[in-house]
């Protein structure tokens, strides 16, 4: 097998970070992969990297200031007013606002951006960062357990140096935070490969195609529950053979998304190790410069053995290495076969009934053979600081705000607060220069009602009417459909048994409101909160792994049973 040149970015604090004790999102699984790593001897076979951190600056070349300023503040004290009352940045139950919420994105997203520039710069072939792949994190909001979007982040990047870059999500959930970032560009072709049907994000059919300049450059591959690794290499090869045909990509980012695996706590197709790895074995063989990220996967010890897999693929050792593992640091988990495996279920393949993906495949390669070959792209004319300008959206699809709590935000930027975070703040909206169909595909239909993008989801709810409360979300953690409720015009009573601000921090009607008061108010629970942890085997808000090793885990077992809550351990249950 040829050999690649491979950067693996890892950085040791990303595992202790935890989502709560009972969300099924455990940053924790990158730790697991890297001792698998260790155990299998393959770090001294590639560069092994610990990212800078982004900066706050950087990530608003996506993201919104305001909403990149929230999440450099948030905590769980603060939480319910600086989204208030969870009307803004933060909506619904997926993304809580846990401890060190800011630093986790940084190392996710500094991960994806030093591998943009390790690829860019000809220094390695494949670079991976596990800790990234947060797809779903929308410009000004969280979404579906991601709050920084690195894959635009790290696309953006690369665009400055090369003409087109493809990106490839083959996560259970569709990749829509990406697609809807480069929906209006030829430059990125994102293709997503996931369950559609009464599921988390609700968009992502075969007619989601792009828009604008961009059409034809989105392509989806709609999926139904118990796909197989015959039939998804059946629809993935003759699509991404197409898409290499037509669009010649100059790098490429596949998304390893591990919920598309048999036996996921939130997935519902029937991949195996073997099957999901595939996918990446078939991109290495191209031979294009190519970003392998993380992405969902919720049942940990599978995500691991599965990653540990891909990696080695990466590095072409994947026949060299024994599928009875080593002893590692996590060795019970992988009981009682302790293999190197994720075997399909007996699930029966619905895509199979019908016909159904014969018709998905046919008409996938049908849109495909529409495209005129490879668009070509001066790049001399790239601005330096300005990718998305230079795509062509910044004026033609720069929306207006959403509403008066918008409006105000975006007359009060750049914010006082924000200088500090922000050395050179440019005129306000400097940051809103990707995409954002949002809000203008929805105005024509009813001005009342407030639409995320011009895909699947939004027609279908423009087809069973106008959102009576204003914006619609689905849940990844219960896949249902929920409005996010309007911040109250007469100001932001906390209404949940919480003490109420005080009357200084609400505007009165018509006064110029004061955008995130001081933290002040709040710094002492926080401290006392902080404490607590400390003696609680928790440290810098962050789980103390090590300490929780020494005793067992017997803390968080302690924690746990006084919240009456399981412990979410995954048990091997074959
Ligand atoms: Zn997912």
């Amino acid at each position: 097998m040829s050999k690649r040149r491979v950067t693996y970015y890892y950085d040791p604090d990303v595992g202790a970070f935890t989502y709560g004790l009972t969300h099924p999102m455990k940053p924790q699984r990158m730790r697991a992969t890297h001792e698998l790593l260790i155990a299998y001897d393959m770090l001294p076979k590639m560069h092994v990297l610990r990212a800078k951190r982004a900066s706050a600056e950087t990530m608003t070349r996506f993201h919104t200031d305001e909403y990149v300023q929230f999440l450099s503040r948030v905590t769980p004290e603060n939480a319910p007013q600086l989204s208030y009352s969870g009307t803004r940045f933060l909506v619904g139950e997926d993304n809580p606002a846990f401890d060190g919420v800011f630093e986790f994105c940084s190392i996710s997203a500094g991960g994806s951006l030093a591998a943009a520039h390790r690829l860019m710069n000809g220094q390695t072939d494949i670079a991976i960062n596990w800790a990234g792949g947060l797809h779903h994190a929308k410009k000004r909001e969280a979404s579906g357990f991601c709050y920084v979007n690195d894959i635009v982040l790290a696309i953006l990047e690369m665009l400055r140096t090369v003409p087109r870059v493809l990106y490839i999500d083959i996560d259970c959930h569709h990749g829509d935070g990406v697609e809807e970032a480069f929906y209006t560009t030829n430059r990125v072709m994102t293709c997503s490969f996931h369950k559609f049907g009464e599921y988390f994000p609700g968009t992502g059919t075969l007619d989601d195609r792009g828009r604008g300049k961009g059409r034809g450059y989105a392509v989806n591959v709609p999926l139904k529950d118990g796909v197989t690794d015959e039939a998804y290499r059946s629809v993935f090869e003759p699509v991404i053979d197409k898409i290499l045909d037509v669009f010649q990509p100059s790098a490429i980012v596949l998304q390893c998304g591990a919920d598309s695996l048999s036996g996921d706590k939130l997935g519902c197709l029937n991949l195996t190790m073997q099957g999901h790895a595939s996918c990446v074995q078939y991109i290495r063989k191209k031979n294009i410069p190519l970003m392998l990220l993380g992405g969902g996967g919720y049942t940990v010890k599978n995500v691991a053995r599965t990653w540990t897999y891909e990696t080695a693929c990466a590095l072409g050792i994947e026949d060299d290495i024994d599928l009875n593992m080593p002893w590692n640091e996590y060795f019970e988990w992988f009981g009682p076969r302790y293999r190197l495996e994720v075997p399909a279920s007996n699930m029966e393949d619905m895509n199979l009934r019908d016909n159904s993906l014969n018709r998905v495949r046919e008409t996938a390669l049908r849109y495909l053979s529409e495209l005129r070959p490879a668009p070509s792209v001066g790049l001399q004319d790239v601005p330096r600081e300005s990718v998305g300008e230079h795509l062509g959206v910044g004026d033609a699809y720069e929306q207006g705000p959403l509403d008066d709590l918008d409006e105000k935000l975006a007359r009060e930027s750049p914010l006082p607060n924000i200088h500090a975070i922000l050395p050179d703040p440019r005129a306000p909206g400097h940051t809103r220069f990707v995409y954002n169909l949002q809000e203008k595909a929805a105005q024509p239909a009813d001005s009342d009602s407030e639409y995320d993008s011009d895909t699947s989801l939004a027609r279908t709810r423009a087809r069973s009417g106008p959102a009576r409360h204003g914006k619609k979300r689905m849940s990844l953690l219960t896949g249902e459909c929920f409005d996010v409720p309007r911040p109250p015009p007469e100001g932001y009573d906390l209404g949940c048994g919480h003490e109420p601000w005080p009357q200084s921090d609400i505007p009165a009607q018509g006064m110029k409101r004061r955008f995130f008061p001081s933290a002040a108010r709040w710094e002492y629970a926080l401290d006392r909160h902080l404490a607590e942890r400390e003696r609680a085997g928790m440290r810098n808000g962050r789980v103390d792994v090590g300490a929780l090793m020494m005793n067992g885990g017997a803390v968080e077992r302690a924690r746990t049973a006084e919240l009456g809550e399981e412990m979410d351990v995954d048990a091997e249950d074959d």
